[in-house]
């Protein structure tokens, strides 16, 4: 960090709205399929005509109960909904429903390694969990404003956390965890790119020792990486202003992911008195000591102690990370070692070639068509020695292609890995005899040309010589040519 920024902290809050992956809406039965041909999933009661009665989805209160117990929230028992009144083209009905007073839960934290190490473990506060519906969509098209009411009254869950003095680093961790412990417990699929999963930071800056400064809010946060960047740059925009004597505003900046800066949006209006008052066609919801117990049963591992555990098992951080922020991969982990007790050979896999190509071919975890017994199976064989490592990662990838046994492509075709002394000695020979300039090389003293005469026997045994036999046969051969 440069000098200049070193005597300032910065304070950062961040707010996360995330999509409950409910199939119906907050109030009513309509479906929340993404993607969907506009206005084609609306009802009276989302579309906020007069006379309609709203009527709580149960799933979206257990995710949310179930959410603020895994952030370490606080729960009201009884709690209650809230109108928001405001005016907006995407608000028909003139208000939304909120919580205002009394949110699900609140005062929790979430614990998470701040860095790619695994060293540093830190705690985010936050102050609440609450529930809202989401409004209408508005697209600008060719001078006209058009509004798609699929999105309205689909419900959100709001986590917002407390004023942090933390890094523009640790605030990326921290949303890091968050997405993934919501993803653990399967109750958003906080896709970012399909809006599940959103979030608006806020930033102040102010010499160390002395109180808070202004508060800037930022919006448009497109992926985790913009959420890091625009702190970032933030904090040096902000820095250098206060440096060169001017002042910072009270206003909401967008960040614009091209020009890697935020721009000013609209100045931040006095708290706007948006009158709030207890929502009068909703009774108060009850959150009951038996439900909450049924609900912390459901709860399963959560990330971080999912990554503790695989270090426990001898993983590095980066793939216990890896598969703790990606569930459906976890558990295909797991799978895996309940077949096979090897957790550093089938993590290297699962988290290397297998997940390659998962990503090239867009398959989650769940579709991947080699299947954890598969896998095993095959890695048993590499495990004993009896296939190479080269020859595995290229059956693995056939396998995936037509569907059949990594097993049955081996057995075959004879690829198993040869590892009889007798059989090797004769293609070594032959390699010898045949590379004459290498070995002259290699007497001469350039001994990594030896390189060059392995390669020449993989060729040979199609890569199904075992490198280590390889080795040793090549320095006796050549140790014969020396004397
Ligand atoms: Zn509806």
């Amino acid at each position: 960090m440069p000098a200049k920024l070193e005597g300032y902290s910065i304070t950062v809050g961040i707010e996360v709205h995330l999509q409950l992956a409910t199939t119906t809406k907050a109030f009513c039965a309509c479906p929340t399929t993404y993607g969907a041909p506009p206005n084609t999933q609306t009802c009276p009661i989302c579309l906020g005509h007069p006379g309609t009665l709203p009527a709580p989805n149960r799933r979206m209160w257990e995710y949310t109960v179930i959410a603020a117990l895994a952030l370490n929230c606080k729960l009201h028992q009884t709690t209650r909904y809230d109108r928001k009144n405001y005016f907006y083209p995407d608000l028909p009905k003139g208000f939304q429903i909120s919580q205002r007073d009394i949110p699900v839960g609140y005062d929790g934290f979430l614990e998470f390694y701040a860095d790619e190490e695994g060293e540093k473990l830190v705690r985010w506060e936050i102050e609440r969990v609450h529930l809202e519906e989401d409004t209408a969509k508005i697209t600008h098209e060719e001078g006209a404003s058009l509004l798609d009411f699929n999105r309205a009254g689909v419900p959100l869950m709001e986590v917002v956390s407390k004023p942090m003095k933390a890094s523009p680093q640790e605030a990326y961790y921290y949303l890091r965890a968050l997405r993934a412990t919501l993803l653990a417990l399967g109750v958003s699929d906080c896709s970012m790119e399909e809006g599940s999963f959103r979030c608006d930071t806020n930033i102040s800056v102010a010499p160390r020792g002395a109180e808070m400064g202004t508060k800037v809010e930022i919006k448009n946060l497109n992926s985790l990486r913009a959420v890091r960047r625009s702190l970032e740059y933030e904090f040096q925009r902000q820095v250098a202003l206060l440096e060169g004597g001017g002042k910072v505003e009270q206003e909401t900046r967008h960040w614009d992911e091209g020009a890697d800066k935020t721009r000013l949006g609209r100045s931040k209006e006095e708290s706007a008195d948006y009158r709030y008052f207890p929502e009068p066609d909703i009774p108060p919801v009850y959150v009951s000591d038996q439900w909450v117990e049924e609900l912390k049963a459901k709860a399963g591992e959560m990330p971080l102690e999912r990554i503790k555990r695989y270090r426990g098992l001898g993983l590095n951080h980066f793939e216990a990370v890896t598969m703790a922020e990606r569930p459906p991969l976890a558990d295909y982990f797991d799978r895996c070692m309940s077949l096979l007790d090897a957790p550093k050979l089938v993590a290297t896999w699962v988290v290397g070639d297998l997940s390659a190509l998962g990503a090239t071919a867009g398959l989650s975890p769940a579709q991947f068509p080699v299947e954890p017994q598969e896998l095993t199976d095959l890695l048993r064989m590499v495990d004993a020695g009896e296939v190479s490592g080269p020859v595995a990662k290229e059956v693995l990838a056939r396998a995936w292609e037509s569907g059949e046994a990594p097993k049955t492509i081996i057995e075959r075709e004879g690829l198993t890995q040869i590892s009889d002394e007798e059989g090797l000695v004769e293609i070594v020979s032959s390699v010898i005899e045949n590379n004459p300039e290498v070995v002259k090389s290699i007497l001469a003293g350039k001994d990594k040309a030896v390189g060059r005469l392995v390669g020449e026997v993989m060729k040979a045994t199609k890569g199904r010589a075992n490198p280590e036999l390889v080795n040793k046969l090549l320095a006796e051969e050549l140790s014969k040519l020396k004397e």
